[in-house]
């Protein structure tokens, strides 16, 4: 009977990238942490350290999931013996919060047999794509596109959008900072001082564009 417990499973030979890209809003995260959970044991999550948004050790979802994870700020030891690697918000894996090139790394882990899950934003508030994602896509075995809903009119919405200029294009933040827009109604932000960006802007924004909701 014995025997058999030591034949190795082709699926723990066979490594695959899986992206999952979006703007903010979209429910990556929700999704990382269903792929995370549905995982039969062996899985690591990571996130980056820069990101406290959730609490330094947890990724939360805004459906109100989470999961355990573990900060880094460069490829950390404990990866080389996951069977599974979930990784949120992989495009703040980069200089000055990182230190190495997660792109390689994870094409590392994939070589090595181990399936990798990412999540991150494909383009920034200027509609920039993020390097690292932008690489990442070219590898992946599977790429899930995930919209939102746009903040103006409902619609499915690819882009991410500032609600004010703050020059900082790695910069943390929720609704207070960020909206999702569709094709019709993502903008740049307008440069306005903060203090005129009261919350009624987006109600503003929306009257500014015809829309009544
Ligand atoms: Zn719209």
């Amino acid at each position: 009977m014995t025997r058999y417990a030591s034949v190795p499973r082709t699926t723990a030979t066979t490594g695959a990238l899986l992206l999952m890209t979006g703007p903010m809003f979209a429910g990556k995260s929700s999704a990382l942490i269903a792929h995370a959970s549905a995982c039969d044991g062996g899985v690591l999550v990571l996130k980056p350290a820069f990101d406290v948004r959730d609490g330094v050790s947890l990724v939360s979802s805004r459906d109100g999931s989470s999961i355990a994870a573990l900060p880094v700020s460069s490829w950390p030891a404990q990866a080389a013996s996951a069977r599974t690697l979930v990784i949120d918000e992989v495009q703040f894996l980069v200089a000055p919060h990182y230190d190495g090139d997660i792109v390689d790394e994870v094409l590392g882990a994939v070589a090595s047999g181990q399936k990798v899950v990412v999540g991150g934003l494909d383009t920034d508030y200027l509609k920039r794509p993020f390097e690292p994602v932008a690489r990442l896509a070219g590898h992946a075995a599977r790429h899930v596109r995930l919209t939102a809903r746009c903040h103006v009119c409902d619609a499915p919405a690819c882009w991410t959008a500032k609600r004010q200029e703050t020059g900082r294009r790695l910069e943390l933040g929720c609704d207070e900072l960020y909206e999702a827009r569709c094709d019709l109604h993502w903008s740049p932000p307008d440069a306005v001082p903060a203090a005129k960006a009261g919350p009624h802007r987006s109600a503003r924004r929306r009257l500014a564009a015809g829309v009544s909701r």
